[in-house]
């Protein structure tokens, strides 16, 4: 089953207004993805238009977001149910700092529902640092029976590497790495589930960089759990 599991919708403030639930769900099940995480900048508001519309199009719906910690690192965590979802989004939003949105660097940030129709404009900055820890993220995903995801760890920004220069030790689910270093990361961290995504902020990037997993709907998060750990095993009996 191929999966994309770090996707952006219009209401990431960095991400292009053409990212409609609805245009994401149409766009990936047309690339033949049939997992996909809805992982927008600290808010999960967009995850019930994303599950009717990945409905109607064949797609197995994760919600989520990419998480900015108070070391400015970015993380996923990854719900398959929308309720933890929205636990997850109300604990991560009560810790964000009201900063105005500045529309001169960034775009609108819309809640839209199935039909692409604003629901609401959220006017602070969401991609703005929370005061939480990657550890408690961490904590705080599994405690809701989440997958935690450390995002792009190699990259010069709002990653793991940038920001601390190293992964620290924790519980990770998987770690996402940009695909041009997949198998550096491999081999750097055998005993750890590394993972690409397209971290897709326009519609011609939905898609990109896919995972294939070992899973048939229905996707549960325990057997995504199963599934991504699988990756690792793999990797190990390669070596
Ligand atoms: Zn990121
Ligand atoms: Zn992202």
């Amino acid at each position: 089953m191929l999966a994309d599991l770090h996707i952006h919708s219009c209401l990431s403030p960095c991400a292009s207004l053409e990212m409609s639930p609805r245009l994401i769900a149409a766009t990936a099940a047309a690339k033949g993805i049939r997992l996909a995480a809805l992982t927008d900048h600290n808010s999960a508001r967009n995850t019930p238009a994303f599950a009717e519309t990945c409905r109607t199009v064949g797609i197995q719906p994760l919600f989520g977001m990419e998480v900015t910690t108070v070391e400015e690192c970015h993380v996923l965590t990854i719900f398959d149910k929308l309720e933890q979802a929205a636990a997850m989004e109300q604990w991560v939003a009560a810790s964000q700092p009201r900063e105005p949105l500045n529309l001169k660097f960034f775009s609108d940030q819309p809640v839209v529902d199935a039909e692409e129709n604003i629901l609401e404009m959220i006017d602070y900055y969401l991609g703005a640092a929370t005061t939480h820890s990657i550890e408690s993220v961490q904590r705080q995903t599994h405690k809701f029976d989440g997958i935690f995801i450390p995002s792009h760890i190699n990259r010069a920004a709002f990653s793991v590497e940038s920001q601390l220069g190293f992964l620290p030790p924790g519980t990770y689910d998987a770690i996402e790495v940009q695909p041009q270093v997949l198998k550096q990361y491999q081999r750097r961290y055998p005993h750890l589930p590394v993972i690409t995504a397209s971290d897709a902020h326009h519609p011609d990037q939905i898609g990109a960089a896919p995972i294939e997993l070992p899973l048939s709907p229905p996707v549960t998060i325990d057997r995504l759990r199963t599934a991504l750990a699988t990756l690792a095993l793999q990797k190990n009996a390669d070596c």
